[in-house]
């Protein structure tokens, strides 16, 4: 094959630059542990934060939902798409975050693409934390509106830049909740007195905080602390602690009726199958239910973070179930992530560009469904592998 669009050439510079990414096959459903090329790994990479993705009853729930309504929606929520089981499912959500609404999405990528594509255009203004997920940049960066991206968890530069922001028509700051490559949070409280100070408005993407932080994990948007006003939009996702697929954007009425008019990415894309809705419901319901789960994972997180400073570890500063090592390097990163595979351990290496360049790192993650003795094996798997 001729290679005339320079494919191979591009592939080779990712390669030699330790960038290239692979899948691996997994032979097993989501858990603690993986089958993966023959061999059973412990899971330490995946978003299974209470341990959902494989319940039964969650799978029962799925099952039951696909015998009851089939397995495609048919079309998108506007034309016919829209069930009484996606419904149901908005509705807890909204009970859930203590909004008056929730809208459905196939994807956390397409609620935050269609959230801030529906609200901001030219003449607007973002302004964006440097470590924001994927999907919100992207959503600003194609709104249109001006984009203010601000140094990460930097609330001098937010506001600086919010003072300087001059005549736009409307203002919105979007954060990640809990970031997602770090494992720290949002000064949620600044964050929104900033905003009020400018009359504009917040957007938080709690992926990695609902289901695992907060009472009856409500995440870091606590309804008790942070209304509808303080926090006007918040997007949550359902394929990470709840174990399914998809996602929400919660608020009020008229924002949830905005965006099911201008979202681009809820207007033109088939709605959820309405068996996933069944099968969140589920998850939901257990996920506000199992107190245990988020005990269990707290002390999980507190026994790898004292085991691993004890190796003189460098951690983040993170009470989450993230707990990423920054490395550096992505060459090293890999080579650490094989060892620990040698180990019987899988930590996914994360380099450029889901992370910024230098900041390579093995993002470790916990679930509600590893036991003290996996968090151990995976300490000594890190204490041999970093004596390399
Ligand atoms: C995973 C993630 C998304 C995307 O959600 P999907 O449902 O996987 O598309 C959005 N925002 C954050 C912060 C995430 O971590």
């Amino acid at each position: 094959m001729s290679d005339s669009w320079g494919i191979r050439g591009w592939l080779d510079e990712l390669r030699r630059r330790d960038l290239y990414r692979q899948r691996r096959v997994v032979e097993s459903p989501q858990s603690a542990a993986l089958e993966v090329g023959g061999r059973s790994l412990l899971n330490f990479c995946s978003n299974d934060y209470l341990g959902l993705a494989g319940d039964p009853r969650v799978a029962e729930a799925f099952a039951a939902g696909a015998r009851e309504w089939g397995t495609g929606s048919g079309a998108s929520h506007l034309i016919c798409g829209h069930t009484r089981a996606h419904h149901e499912l908005e509705e807890a959500l909204a009970a859930f975050t203590g909004r008056p609404r929730a809208l459905l999405f196939s994807t956390g990528y397409a609620a935050n693409m269609g959230a801030i594509n529906g609200l901001l255009t030219a003449g607007d203004a973002v302004f964006e934390d440097r470590l924001n997920h994927a999907s919100l940049l992207d959503g600003g960066w194609i709104s249109r509106a001006r984009f203010e991206w601000f140094e990460h968890a930097d609330l001098a530069d937010l506001a600086k830049r919010l003072s300087e922001s001059g005549d736009c028509r409307r203002r919105m700051v979007v954060s990640d909740g809990t970031f997602s490559m770090d494992g720290d949070r949002c000064a949620l409280r600044e964050t929104v007195a900033l905003a009020r100070e400018h009359d504009a408005w917040v957007m938080i993407d709690d992926a990695h905080g609902l289901g695992v932080h907060g009472s009856r994990g409500c995440g870091l948007v606590d309804p008790a602390h942070f209304g509808t006003d303080e926090v006007p939009v918040l997007v949550g996702t359902l394929g990470k602690a709840f174990g399914t697929f998809g996602a929400f954007v919660a608020g009020s009425e008229e924002l949830v009726e905005l965006l099911i008019q201008k979202a681009r990415s809820y207007v033109f894309t088939t709605a959820l199958p309405s068996a996933v809705a069944v099968a969140t419901l589920a998850s939901l319901r257990i996920a506000m239910d199992e107190e245990w789960r988020r005990e269990r994972l707290a002390e999980l997180v507190d026994r790898f973070r004292t085991g691993a400073v004890s190796l003189g570890l460098e951690l983040l500063d993170s009470s989450s179930p993230i707990q990423p090592l920054v490395v550096g390097d992505p060459g090293r990163t890999v080579a650490l992530s094989r060892a620990l595979e040698e180990a019987g351990c899988l930590v996914t290496a994360i380099r450029p560009p889901t992370v910024p360049e230098g900041t390579s790192r093995l993002r470790i993650t916990l679930t509600a469904g590893h036991s003290p003795a996996d968090v151990d094996r995976l300490l000594d798997a890190l204490a041999s592998a970093t004596r390399l």
